[in-house]
């Protein structure tokens, strides 16, 4: 692993260095790079920019990892709230959530309670609910609960990471219960037993996963979603996508605000369905350390904003 992706991985846990760069002026402005803003009215006001050139939204609000139960009732309810907000506008969006922001390290059946009340609610205004997957310790977790989510809702979703090793199997197994599944790399550091450490190995897994995931699809077995900006990748993905005569709608594309827009427009505009995934609130310390650890050339703009 890059000894500065390692680096900043490390701080994305560092609670002092969370509290220094949560106050500092520059920093807030180079992270308004991947947000449109802390609030969800900026969210919400970003995702119809991107309605009125044909693109859909996915939502975060960010946080992870809570210290106690109440804390999870309120992200929860807040999500109730943020899905009336979306059918009230008439935004076309999903929602998407870490399950230790509900409180999984906590307790497993109150998180699990709290992701079937969102699942539902999702449900009642006709859109996708989504499990984000964090660090390894907590798959088997996570699948857990998408099984209880799926065993009773169509449009629930989970994120799968191509650069574990056990994906593959994960993949097989979660085929038979037709799921929803966004395809990413993965962006957290893991031991090399468990994850590639080589990029090109990363890559190799995303495009094979996404054959099989495409292959289940054209059988109606699975609704594959590309979380990716890697546009080569994306290229042959297309491509095979088109061999198996698996039709546009039959899959999506889903990248971050504020990275690669022109491809996002430019996929669009080429009959694709494309999401942007929209964070908003004010706990972005790790989830921006890790945007950083992604492309640490991205730490220049942190320098810029210093200065800016
Ligand atoms: C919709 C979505 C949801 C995600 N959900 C999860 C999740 O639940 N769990 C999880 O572990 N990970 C998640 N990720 C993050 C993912 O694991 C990768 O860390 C991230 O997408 C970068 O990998 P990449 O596929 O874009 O490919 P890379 O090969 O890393 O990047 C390809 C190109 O994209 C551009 N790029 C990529 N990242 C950045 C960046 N940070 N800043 C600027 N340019 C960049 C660069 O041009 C780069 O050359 C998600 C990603 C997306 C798009």
């Amino acid at each position: 692993m890059g000894i500065v992706r390692n680096l900043l991985l490390r701080a994305s846990k560092s609670p002092f260095l969370n509290h220094q760069a949560s106050h500092r002026a520059f920093v807030k402005r180079a992270v308004k790079r991947f947000m449109p803003g802390e609030s969800p009215e900026e969210a919400l006001d970003a995702a119809l920019r991107l309605a009125a050139e044909g693109r859909g939204t996915v939502f975060t609000k960010l946080g992870e990892n809570l210290t106690s139960l109440a804390d999870a009732d309120v992200v929860r309810d807040h999500y109730l709230w943020f899905f009336d907000q979306l059918a009230a506008r008439g935004v076309p969006a999903h929602v998407s959530v870490k399950p230790t922001q509900l409180g999984l390290d906590l307790s497993e059946s109150a998180c699990a309670a709290s992701l079937e009340v969102l699942a539902a609610k999702a449900e009642s205004i006709g859109t996708t609910f989504w499990l984000d997957m964090e660090d390894s310790s907590y798959v088997d977790r996570t699948l857990a609960l998408y099984r209880g989510l799926r065993a009773k809702h169509e449009k629930v979703g989970i994120c799968l990471q191509a650069y574990l090793r056990r994906t593959p199997a994960d993949l097989e197994a979660l085929i038979p219960i037709s799921p929803t599944i966004r395809l990413v790399k993965g962006a957290y550091a893991e031991p090399d037993e468990l994850a590639f450490p080589a990029k090109a190995d990363t890559d190799q897994a995303f495009f094979d996963l996404s054959v099989r995931m495409l292959e289940a699809a054209g059988r109606d077995e699975c609704r594959p979603i590309l979380g990716t900006h890697d546009i080569p990748l994306l290229n042959r993905i297309i491509e095979r996508a088109r061999d198996l005569a698996v039709t546009d709608g039959a899959y999506e594309i889903h990248m971050l605000y504020g990275i690669r827009d022109g491809d996002q427009q430019r996929l669009r505009k080429d009959g694709r369905t494309v999401r942007t995934l929209i964070s908003y609130g004010a706990s972005w310390f790790p989830w921006y350390m890790r945007r950083l650890a992604e492309r640490p050339a991205n730490v220049w703009f942190v320098m810029k904003s210093m200065v800016g």
